[in-house]
């Protein structure tokens, strides 16, 4: 295993690094079960499943993630991003033992915000925004930098 369970300070589970890895190299491959909208919904009002259970698929669907892929938590100083393969790969160097964590932000379109997401963030990292939000809750700024690295996946950028 690349990364494994630990208790964490930013959520009650997270999963950190097995190893050092490089900048650019997969950390984890997101798995899970491809769910439409309303089957997600369903779920989700049923209280069966956390709203970070998820992660937007595309526009009509989501992956239920399984028990691996659900423990990463949120970061607004994210130490790795998801790719198009729904791989996360690392934005920076990376030592054995640190957390690895993604900005959940990069991974919500535009047309979900409401009852899915605007959480509040316990990341604890300097640049904090304190809401986690969808995609457009990131500046400009922020965006371009993602883009420029592969950190948001196409059918999200294509909203932008
Ligand atoms: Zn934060």
């Amino acid at each position: 295993m690349k990364t494994h369970k630990v208790s964490s300070t930013i959520n009650s589970i997270g999963r950190t690094a097995s190893r050092n890895f490089i900048s650019g190299e997969i950390v984890h491959q997101m798995n899970g079960t491809i769910i439409t909208e309303n089957e997600a919904e369903d779920l989700f009002v049923r209280r069966e499943v956390d709203g970070d259970d998820f992660l937007n698929y595309d526009d009509t669907h989501f992956l239920l993630l399984d028990e691996d892929s659900r423990q990463f938590n949120h970061s607004c100083s994210p130490n790795v991003g998801l790719n198009d393969d729904l791989q996360l790969f690392a934005l920076t160097d990376i030592k054995k033992g640190e957390e690895i964590a993604y900005d959940y932000s990069t991974t919500v379109g535009i047309d979900y915000d409401e009852w899915f997401m605007d959480t509040e963030c316990n990341c604890q990292s300097t640049n904090c925004r304190k809401i986690i939000g969808c995609i457009s809750t990131l500046s400009e700024e922020t965006i371009i930098s993602y883009k420029t690295k592969g950190a948001i996946r196409k059918y999200i950028s294509d909203q932008l």
